[in-house]
């Protein structure tokens, strides 16, 4: 397997004022891609450090992918590392000073001298040109060694990745069709110990395959990964393997692709010709939120009512006051009474309501924080969830939204949910 090795350059990174997304990135793409990615550097903009990550990097790996420091000043210093360390030399560009000079003459600005150093390059490097800003990236390919020097910000460093460093590296180094197959199964409900209880022997057994479980906010990522230098081969391994655990986990399968659980629900909704509406109370309109976070989620969605008062709860959606002193705000009647409120209220076809404690205060023996009741109003039928979440406020909260869009989508997929 070929190897790579990652670095990240900037100062900025070493201060914790800005996050290491670059490597991030990278190392996803260049594992997809088929290389092994050795390790990686985070160092600052120093000639000394930088030229160690390097020499680091060249020993381990045959692919060195570094981003940043590849400006017009001073502590600008990348390719000037690499040149030292590889024996090149950097020489002007004139295409690139003819780039450069015109993306100043288009927005009226002066170019600095200082730029001039972002048109040098060594004769046996590739110049990557830069769609997005002022610093070209390079690939070079020497000593049987392949460096790319891509630029830090973000956007224009994956820009350039996928546009020119990818097809190079598929093209060139030797990895035509030995590219990682993968396919994710995204699951909300079951914890991470027991989709590996369900899972069982699927898990025991990897040899031809990966499987990786990544949790994060209740919803859990299944990433399965095959190599196999022929992609209809691993294309169906990948299918069979899909099959066997949707088959073991069943309905908490929300999807077999990035589609997120809002996503998932809104599209559900649109299919069946349903709408929904919401009444929340300790999660406060964050259900709201995710749903309206879809552009055109005013088809299928009616909106929700912040009931978080008692005196709303009446109000608004018709709470009962003798249900708010026999059981509680926080109670299974009042949380059936919330969806039936908001269901007359809307006349919408699904209403799903929050009610619960989010802490860090409000908890009791008998009701502690991270209790939530669900409720679910369709047709005449109102049913009912309790949920005991542990977690700080924001994460009970987004467990608590997340949990009422499944209980949607749940619903959605069963006879009860369709017209
Ligand atoms: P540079 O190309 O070194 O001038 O980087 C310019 C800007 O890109 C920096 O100020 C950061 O905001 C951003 N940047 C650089 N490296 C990274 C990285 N590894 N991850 C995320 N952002 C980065
Ligand atoms: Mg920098």
């Amino acid at each position: 397997m070929h190897k790579a090795y990652i670095i990240s350059t900037g100062t900025e990174l070493l201060l914790g004022s800005t996050v290491d997304t670059n490597s991030m990135f990278l190392a996803q793409k260049l594992t997809e891609l088929g290389f092994k990615v050795m390790g990686k550097s985070i160092v600052g903009d120093n000639r000394d450090t930088m030229q160690a990550a390097f020499k680091t990097g060249l020993e381990m790996a045959d692919l060195v992918v570094a981003t940043g420091g590849l400006g017009p000043t001073r502590d600008d210093l990348t390719k000037e590392v690499v040149c030292e360390l590889l024996g090149c030399e950097l020489q002007i560009v004139e295409a690139e000073l003819e780039a450069i000079k015109q993306f100043f003459a288009r927005r009226k600005r002066k170019m600095s001298e200082s730029n001039l150093k972002q048109a040098m390059f060594p004769p046996e490097a590739r110049v990557l040109h830069n769609r997005l800003g002022t610093a070209p990236g390079m690939y070079l390919a020497k000593n049987g060694k392949i460096v790319v020097l891509l630029p830090g910000p973000p956007r224009e460093m994956q820009d350039m990745y996928l546009s020119a460093v990818e097809p190079l590296l598929s093209q060139e180094s030797g990895l035509k069709g030995a590219k990682q197959h993968t396919r994710i199964i995204k699951v909300f409900g079951p914890g991470e110990s027991q989709v590996e209880d369900l899972l069982g022997e699927i898990l025991d057994k990897q040899q031809d395959y990966g499987v990786a479980l990544l949790a994060q906010e209740g919803e859990l990522t299944i990433k399965l990964s095959v190599d196999n230098a022929d992609g209809q081969k691993a294309e169906q391994r990948l299918d069979e393997l899909c099959s066997r655990i949707t088959a073991a986990l069943g309905d908490n399968v929300i999807g077999s692709d990035e589609a997120s659980l809002p996503q998932v629900v809104a599209s559900l909704l649109s299919q069946k010709q349903l709408s929904l509406a919401a009444v929340e109370s300790c999660t406060g309109g964050l259900l709201s939120k995710m749903i309206t976070d879809l552009p055109g989620s005013s088809k299928y969605f009616w909106g929700s009512v912040v009931s978080y008062s008692n005196q709303a709860k009446q109000s608004l959606v018709g709470v009962k006051e003798t249900t708010l002193q026999e059981y509680g705000a926080v109670s299974r009647e009042t949380a059936a009474e919330m969806a039936l409120g908001i269901k007359q209220l809307s006349g919408v076809d699904i209403a799903v309501s929050i009610t619960g404690i989010a802490g860090p205060d409000g908890g009791s023996e008998e009701k502690p924080v991270g209790l939530v009741y669900i409720g679910l109003a369709y047709k005449d039928k109102v049913n009912v969830k309790e949920m005991r979440f542990v977690g700080d406020r924001i994460g009970i909260r987004t467990l608590a939204a997340k949990s009422a869009l499944d209980m949607v989508r749940r619903s959605l997929l069963t006879e009860e949910g369709a017209k």
